[in-house]
């Protein structure tokens, strides 16, 4: 963090106080405590299981986490964003391509020469920010998706490339004022039960609306692989926007839950590439739990709260309950 040891703790009241209030006002406000602490979570344990692939450089992390499957993990940024490139015989397929920050069409160039499609786990910004580097974008069609392939202005997405948000320096050519979602073309609609063949791999969509109503799952049956996006990852899972229903993630998560016990691989959107199947049926019953009544708060900010459990948790709005809960 930026904060050093000879500030007084005037200066850092005065600097927090400006920071809790940029992110009362900012749409996609991050925690303060997220903020203050995500430089020091890293390294995450859990990378230790894998080796850094040559093709990293000073901006994106890259562990191959299963045959043909290349995490491209964003650890500088407070979002932790991990898109995947999953790679075919015939095709490849790039699951999210990140913040937009970094140039993810050169690492994708240097770990497959295949023909390379892009589909989004969902639209919000930190998943399409690399959309306008590809030519061939499959994406859901929704309301929410269509918005967000026109693109995000830069004061909807500034503090995300905020010396507060980040634990080293923007890459070269990329400043804060200068940063926003540029726009994209989808080229091909695609729903539920959809398969997108690879050639000696087959990927199935499911759509799981909740965090999102674009949001999707990506799974792989011979393989028992299942990539979650913003449905699931090891963290507090955001459910907080105005574009999140509740009861809608319920039926998701519940639906992502039944398919644990054929599972081998849950690869999540954020923070650790491959985490155990079993955290989805618990990640459902922490769920419901919450929807009950039966949990404790923990207040965030303004109107927000936490939720924590064992390897993961809910952002969700203070005043939850009145929202669109059955
Ligand atoms: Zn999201």
């Amino acid at each position: 963090m930026t904060t050093t040891s000879e500030s007084t703790p005037h200066k850092n009241t005065i600097i927090a106080m400006t920071l809790l209030l940029a992110l009362w006002m900012a749409p996609f406000a991050a925690s303060a405590e997220d903020l203050a602490s995500f430089c020091e979570r890293l390294p995450r344990p859990a990378y230790a299981a894998f080796a850094k692939h040559a093709a990293s450089n000073d901006w994106f992390e890259i562990y191959e986490v299963g045959p043909g499957i290349f995490a491209i993990y964003e650890p500088f940024q407070w979002q932790e964003v991990i898109s995947y490139l999953i790679i075919g015989i015939d095709e490849a397929l790039l699951f999210d391509t990140g913040n937009g920050l970094g140039d993810i069409k050169a690492v994708v160039d240097q770990l497959t020469d295949k023909p390379v499609a892009v589909l989004n786990s969902h639209t919000h910004f930190d998943h399409i920010g690399g959309n306008f580097q590809f030519d061939k974008i499959l994406s859901v069609s929704t309301a929410f998706s269509i918005a967000n392939s026109h693109g995000v202005e830069n004061d909807m997405v500034t503090m995300e490339a905020s010396p507060e948000a980040l634990c080293k320096g923007l890459p070269m050519g990329v400043t804060q004022a200068g940063h926003r979602i540029k726009s994209f073309t989808i080229a091909k609609t695609v729903k539920q039960g959809d398969i997108i063949d690879l050639g000696n791999r087959k990927l199935e969509i499911l759509q799981v609306p909740g965090h999102t109503d674009d949001a999707i799952a990506l799974l792989d049956r011979e393989a028992g692989f299942l990539w979650t996006g913003d449905t699931f990852y090891e963290g507090p899972i955001w459910l907080y926007f105005p574009e999140t229903d509740l009861a809608a993630y319920k039926q998701s998560i519940a639906r992502l839950a039944a398919l644990a016990p054929q599972l081998n691989a849950l690869f999540p959107a954020h923070n650790t590439p491959r985490a155990s199947p079993t955290l989805l049926p618990e990640t459902q019953k922490a769920f419901d739990i919450v929807l009950a009544g039966k949990a404790t708060p923990v207040p965030t900010w303004e109107g927000v709260v936490t939720f924590e459990f064992d390897g993961f948790g809910f952002l969700m709005r203070e005043d939850y309950t009145s929202l669109k809960e059955d």
